[in-house]
């Protein structure tokens, strides 16, 4: 009998390419999603990709009965805490439900598994933790801080952990820290899908290319990096699915675990590169503006890989080129099933 995995926020961009994953590997999936930024479809998806129909339960991790009535009636092992809400500038105007879904959806779910005596635990953590780096690449012990709400949700539920970690013997826990996860299956069956106007780079550029959006705007181009726009660490989802089945089997070997790492390339692209990038894979032109900076935006960010690469034996291998085939699939097919 292959072991169940709880994972939150399953039918969302990360954990349902972590559900595809672990999957293969062997694991039988459970999701627990509330359905406010993903659709059911997904699981369809899944299911045309492993072959296997994950397990469905549509609830929020904020709700008690819920959860207790989910572990007592499936044997879990471990669980892997994807759910959240995850728009920066959503955050600074509903801090309330950044606190109520990141902070306390955790420690609900936290409290409902110590209870089921589950004590494996992998928390979607972010490269937004360390604020404005102070040198580059960011190592997993560069100060943290946080400029917006949603950044103090991810500090909050880091502390927690290790607070939680040290109070009682058994617990396992992971704390990744992704960079900026893009791409999609290579199937072009999952992939991101923003309500709305996107927030995020990559998928603005796909709506560009498609012709869903006239023009991207570049938020500054007088910034301390080679071509003066903004860069980042991306790094392709199934990669970072990956990094999660590493982090999963690391702590369950171990007979403790307190795990902090990055889940990024270690390497930097800027906006321009990426834009480049994605019009060679597309083969259609995105138009761009150079606009204002974005407020809070930092000019430069990428991983130091090596504490991952130590600790799960894990490094990304896709490179832009695969991240934006991949994301471009992803988007041509879903424009295409739009008519
Ligand atoms: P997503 O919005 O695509 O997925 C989150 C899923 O959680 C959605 O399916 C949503 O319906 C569900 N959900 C939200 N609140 C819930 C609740 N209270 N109860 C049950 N389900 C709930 O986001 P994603 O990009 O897959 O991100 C997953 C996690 O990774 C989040 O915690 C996010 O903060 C973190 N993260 C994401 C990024 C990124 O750039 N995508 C970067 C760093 C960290
Ligand atoms: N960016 C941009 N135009 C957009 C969205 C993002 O120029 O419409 C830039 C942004 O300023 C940053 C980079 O793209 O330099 C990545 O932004 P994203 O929001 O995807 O990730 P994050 O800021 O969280 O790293």
């Amino acid at each position: 009998m292959s072991e169940t995995i709880l994972v939150t926020g399953g039918t969302g961009f990360i954990g349902s390419h972590a559900t595809v994953v672990l999957q293969q590997a062997g694991y039988r999936v459970l999701i627990l999603d509330n359905l406010c930024n993903s659709a059911i479809s997904v699981l369809d998806a899944i299911a045309e990709i492993t072959g296997q129909r994950p397990d469905f339960v549509q609830g929020d991790v904020r709700d008690r009965q819920a959860l207790d009535a989910l572990f007592r009636s499936r044997a879990i092992s471990a669980v892997l805490h994807f759910a959240g809400l995850k728009a920066v500038g959503e955050s600074t105007q509903k801090p309330l439900d950044y606190y109520d879904n990141n902070v306390h959806g955790s420690t609900t779910l936290l409290a409902a598994m110590r209870q089921a005596g589950v004590r494996t635990f992998v928390f979607s953590s972010s490269a937004t933790v360390y604020g404005d780096p102070q040198k580059l690449p960011l190592t997993e012990d560069h100060p943290r801080s946080a400029t917006n709400p949603y950044g103090h949700t991810k500090l909050v539920v880091e502390d927690m952990l290790e607070n939680l970690y040290r109070s009682e013997p058994g617990w396992r826990i992971a704390r990744l820290r992704y960079f900026n996860p893009v791409g999609a299956h290579p199937s072009g069956l999952i992939g991101e899908a923003p309500q709305g106007v996107p927030n995020n780079l990559m998928p603005y550029v796909a709506q560009v290319a498609t012709g869903r959006r006239p023009r991207l705007q570049v938020y500054g181009n007088d910034y301390d990096t080679p071509d003066g726009t903004g860069v980042r660490d991306y790094i392709h989802v199934m990669d970072l699915a990956l990094g999660h089945v590493a982090a999963l089997r690391r702590c369950q070997q171990a007979g403790q675990e307190m795990l902090t790492v990055n889940l990024g390339t270690g390497v930097g692209y800027s906006v321009l590169d990426m834009v480049k990038a994605f019009e060679q894979a597309s083969g259609k032109a995105v138009a761009y503006d150079i606009a204002p900076r974005r407020p809070g935006d930092i000019a430069a960010c990428w991983a130091d890989t090596e504490l991952a690469f130590q600790t799960l034996g894990w490094r990304a291998t896709k490179d832009i080129r695969e991240m934006c085939e991949d994301a471009w699939r992803w988007e041509a097919m879903q424009a295409a099933r739009a008519g």
